[in-house]
């Protein structure tokens, strides 16, 4: 049922060139739980969607949040992640169709949670995200992937397999712990598995700006990273919260609400810096 959905965005011409992954990767990263991962991935996607790209999100952790918030269930999910890396289905067949147009998702699958353990004794093992990927004729112009909150084999897989990471930042006291870490292993995965890769933006969220520890830590962050600090701020938002549970992205779920507003900002700054780093001819010294 998936095919023809599916292979109504490959453009004709497109799909019986030799197999040539086009459009954007984007990790969605940071090994901390609970900070804003799959809240961003789901409305940065659906933002996105809405002002007409291609987008699939990858859900590449085993909780399979991403998954559950675009509407499809534990129950509905079938094969997925799991099945696409380890060669016993195309992304096509894995590839379902959301309630937003232009928005699909590659589900987790139950099996994703055992694919660290498997992945340990395999050859070329940060490599088989990748190549899954570009064994197919595919065309989005997004591919966003969300992270399991852990720097393990299936994070190092997604930033081998992307262009460049969004890092979702909480705004609390601990935010900058594990940051250093986070990008130096990024630096580690551009040097042995992945030069394209870049840190596209740092981005926080749940900010209050009433409280004076959020305010401190953008100050801190932005002092730190400069201009690799996204404009766009998510605000705690409790209307963000309330949507997964029906299923939908807060976008649809309430379009108006600070919280979706700002991912609508967000998505337009995304594709901003997407086009100063075209204009520079590289993509690599993201603004
Ligand atoms: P991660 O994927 O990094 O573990 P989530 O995106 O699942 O983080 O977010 C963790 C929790 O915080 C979820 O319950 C989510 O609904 C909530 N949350 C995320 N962003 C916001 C926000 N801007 N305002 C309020 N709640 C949020
Ligand atoms: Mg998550």
């Amino acid at each position: 049922m998936n095919k023809p959905v599916f292979a109504r965005f490959v453009p004709k011409q497109k799909r019986f060139q030799s197999p040539k992954y086009q459009g954007r990767v984007l990790a969605i990263a940071n090994q901390k739980g609970g900070v804003g991962k799959t809240t961003t991935t789901i409305n940065l996607a659906t933002a996105l969607a809405a002002i007409g790209k291609k987008v699939l999100v990858m859900d590449l952790d085993p909780q399979g949040n991403a998954s559950t918030g675009l509407g499809i269930g534990r129950g509905e999910r079938g094969n997925g992640a799991y099945e696409l890396m380890f060669g016993s289905e195309t992304l096509e067949n894995v590839v379902k169709p959301t309630k937003v147009p232009n928005l699909f998702v590659m589900p987790s699958s139950i099996h994703l949670s055992g694919a660290e353990i498997e992945l340990v004794s395999m050859e070329q093992r940060e490599y088989i995200l990748q190549n899954a990927i570009t064994a197919q004729n595919v065309a989005f112009d997004y591919v966003l992937i969300d992270c399991p909150p852990s720097l393990n084999l299936l994070t190092l897989n997604a930033l081998t397999a992307s262009d460049a990471v969004i890092v979702p930042l909480q705004c609390e006291f601990y935010a900058l712990e594990g940051l250093s870490m986070l990008v130096k292993t990024i630096e580690r995965v551009k040097n042995r598995f992945n030069p394209r890769l870049d840190l596209h933006g740092i981005l926080l969220t749940m900010h209050d700006k009433r409280n004076n520890l959020s305010n401190s830590v953008e100050e801190d962050v932005r002092g730190y990273f400069g201009d690799k600090v996204y404009k766009t701020v998510i605000p705690r938002n409790v209307r963000i919260s309330e949507a997964p549970g029906h299923g939908l992205p807060a976008i649809v779920y309430d379009m108006r609400c600070i919280g979706s507003q700002a991912y609508i900002k967000l998505a337009r700054e995304v594709i901003r810096r997407e086009k100063v780093l075209d204009d520079n001819g590289t993509k690599a010294t993201a603004a």
